[in-house]
Parts: structure tokens; C-alpha cells; sequence
């Protein structure tokens, strides 16, 4: 059904009775280091997504989002949710695990509104699976703190949705906020808020190139990932550090090349830590770039489109650094800019983007280019 620009009364007839709400996020630093036990540092970013509720008493889930089509509308019946490979699945993977953890959930009317592009590496999955259930907490007066939440999102995407993905991006958007970066330890899901520096900003700019996290390649690196540390005998890859170098150079290839990036990015996220800490930002950029080259020559998930917009914004004067951001196949780039210049940065990189026919750069934070 189309519900084109429709507010929750126009759809349902009748009043919002509760809001949850969640922000997209960039990732600073720490790239595929989730689902191996390590440490990420992702930040909040001004998009969020907007979830307005009301409950029913006919065990009947009505969901309206605005960012499908242009506007659409699906239901299914509150206890029977079944995987139909359509975005309510990431509704249905949220009420699924709310069940799981004892909650009776009941029918409900929701309206999903959201400024986070889907499906460009700013996580727009995380903050709508995080603002339905803050929206469900409400509604339903449920006694659970912000990392439960994130477990409750990633249950939702892991297991229901069924994305091979870590914990980060649930973690960010139940945990961070814009004016700090969020130092996690994925494994025991411990966190940090770390002051982000004055004198710089962020710009991140979206290669128009769309992956998809449950897709082949991202299980193919959850995959090799998993027998690289198999083959090194430990757990995960978090276990193991810098000092294993040789035994990691004498892994069959690509498994050697893969666990590199991932031990050498968890020791990138600690030094990223530091450095932000002692405010030192030329160093913080030269981490972002050899966090790029790693993911772009060890891991193998950057594209073309992506080096191009990563060297383009590396060479604009005032510019630290600048990466990949997200798990990779396309999405979207992160540089970290001198505060004041990430506008003029931002023009800079579109405009050499589009210098190649049928391409076109958008800016997602840091100063719209129209
Ligand atoms: P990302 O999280 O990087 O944006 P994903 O592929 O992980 O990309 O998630 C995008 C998917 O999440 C969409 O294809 C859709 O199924 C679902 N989704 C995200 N936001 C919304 C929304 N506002 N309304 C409906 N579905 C959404
Ligand atoms: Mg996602």
C-alpha cells in the first residue's frame, strides 16, 4: 500500500503514542574488526531515523516506512514473524527478539521515517532497528539499558535478517553521540566515549556505489577470517597481536593477507585512541590512511571508485587523512579535515569524481554540494 508522505494519522487514524529515535554513524577507525572480537571506534552522525508508535489490541504489527518507494506499508501478526527477504524483516527481527528475551509483544501501528541513505555505509539498518526498539521500551515501560538494546538490534540483523554482521554498528547507534568517538571492545562490548578534537572535522562523502552486507563477499571475509584464526589456533583474531607477524606471513594466501589487516587494524584502533587523546591529529590521519591501504590491499574491499575519492581528498591541502568507512564494496569515505575546510574539501572531491561520465559523489556529512 502507498503511503506517499503521509504522517501516523493520516496512515493509521489516529495518534502517536510513543517516538524512538537513533542516529546513522561513520566509523573513525576499525574496520572488520567486529565480528573478530576487536575494538572499533565509530562516532554519531546528524542523520537519524525517526520510529512513531502506537499500540493495538488485535496482535496485528502494521509498519509504514517513508524510505522505501517513496512510501510503503506491510504488516504480520505480533509472535508469528517469518523471514521474507523485505526491509520489515528488520522489523520482525527486532519484535522476534524481544519474544526470545520473554516480552509479550503486542500489536502495534509504526511509522518509520529516516535522513540516514540506506544501504551507504552509514548504517541506516542499526539506527532503525535501534530507534524501533527504544520506541517498543516506551510503549511497553521495558526495564532495558542502551547495550541491551544493541544486543536486542544485533539479534535482530545477525540472526533474523540473517547479515554476517558484528556488533558495531548497533553498539553506535544505541551508544554514541556526535561530539565524541565511541571506543568499543566488541567483545566484551565495554565502552568508552572519547572527546572528538575541536580543530578538526569530519567529511564523508558517498561513492554512489551500494553494497549489500548480507550479499557474498562479506561472508566470504567473515569466512576467511574465521579459518585464518583457526589455522593460527586461537578463538578469534582479536586474539592474536602485531608480534605474531611471521606466523601470519606463513598462512596460505589470501588468509595471510586478511588476518593482517584485521591485527594490524585492532592495533590502528588503539593508536587512534591515543592519538585522539593527546589531541594529536597529523597522527590520527596517517592512521586513517594506512587503515585504507590495509583494507584496500590486504582485506580487499575497497573499489575503484572509492581509491579515486580517498586520493582525491588526501591530496586537498588542510586534509589529515581520509578512508574507506563501513564495510567496503562501495558505500562511502571518511576523511579527517581541518575545521572550517571540509565544505571547500567536499567541492574539491565531488567535482573531480564527476570528472568520469555517470558518476556522482554526494556529500553526507560536512557541507551539502548541490
Ligand atoms: P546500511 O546499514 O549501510 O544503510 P544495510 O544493507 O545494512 O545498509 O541496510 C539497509 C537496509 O535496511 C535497507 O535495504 C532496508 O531493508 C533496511 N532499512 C534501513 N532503513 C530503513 C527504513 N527507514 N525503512 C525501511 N527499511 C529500512
Ligand atoms: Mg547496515
Amino acid at each position: 500500500m502507498t503511503v506517499k508522505g503521509q504522517c501516523f494519522e493520516a496512515v493509521f487514524g489516529r495518534p502517536v503514542k510513543v517516538l524512538g529515535e537513533a542516529p546513522g554513524r561513520v566509523n573513525l577507525i576499525g574496520e572488520h574488526t567486529d565480528y573478530n572480537g576487536g575494538y572499533v571506534l565509530p562516532t554519531a552522525i546528524p542523520q537519524k531515523t525517526r520510529v512513531e508508535m502506537a499500540p493495538r489490541d488485535d496482535g496485528l504489527i502494521q509498519i509504514a516506512t517513508m524510505s522505501v518507494r517513496g512510501g510503503t506499508q506491510l504488516s504480520y501478526r505480533a509472535g508469528e514473524e517469518s523471514r521474507r527477504g523485505l526491509w520489515l524483516d528488520y522489523v520482525q527481527g527486532v519484535t522476534a527478539a524481544l519474544r526470545d528475551r520473554g516480552v509479550a509483544v503486542p500489536g502495534f501501528d509504526a511509522r518509520i521515517e529516516s535522513t540516514v541513505p540506506l544501504g551507504s555505509g552509514l548504517s541506516s539498518s542499526a539506527s532503525l532497528l535501534v530507534a524501533l526498539a527504544r520506541a517498543l521500551r516506551a510503549m511497553l515501560d521495558l526495564v532495558i539499558d542502551d547495550v541491551e538494546i544493541a544486543r536486542i538490534a544485533h539479534a535482530a540483523e545477525h540472526d533474523f535478517v540473517g547479515a554476517p554482521v558484528g556488533t558495531m554498528d548497533q553498539m553506535a547507534a544505541s551508544l554514541a553521540d556526535e561530539n565524541t568517538a565511541l571506543f568499543i571492545d566488541t567483545r566484551t562490548l565495554a565502552f568508552e566515549r572519547i572527546p572528538l578534537p575541536a580543530e578538526a572535522e569530519l567529511l564523508v562523502v558517498n561513492s554512489g556505489v551500494t553494497h549489500q552486507h548480507a550479499s557474498g563477499d562479506y561472508k566470504t571475509r567473515r569466512a576467511e577470517c574465521e579459518r585464518a584464526a583457526a589455522a593460527l589456533g586461537v578463538p578469534q583474531l582479536r586474539d592474536v597481536d602485531e608480534a605474531a607477524a611471521q606466523r601470519i606471513a606463513s598462512l596460505p594466501a589470501p588468509l595471510d593477507r586478511r588476518a593482517r589487516h584485521v591485527v594490524t587494524e585492532n592495533a590502528r584502533v588503539l593508536a587512534a585512541v591515543a592519538a585522539l587523546r593527546a589531541g594529536d591529529l597529523v597522527r590520527l590521519g596517517e592512521l586513517f590512511d594506512a587503515s585504507h591501504r590495509s583494507m584496500r590491499d590486504d582485506f580487499e574491499v575497497s573499489v575503484p571508485e572509492i581509491d579515486d575519492l580517498v586520493e582525491s581528498a588526501r591530496a586537498q591541502p588542510d586534509v589529515f587523512g581520509a578512508r574507506l568507512t563501513g564495510g567496503g564494496f562501495g558505500g562511502s569515505i571518511v576523511a579527517l579535515v581541518k575545521r572550517g575546510c571540509a565544505a571547500r574539501v567536499g567541492r574539491a572531491v565531488v567535482e573531480a569524481y564527476a570528472r568520469v561520465p555517470n558518476r556522482r559523489a554526494t556529500v553526507l556529512v560536512g557541507e551539502p554540494v548541490s
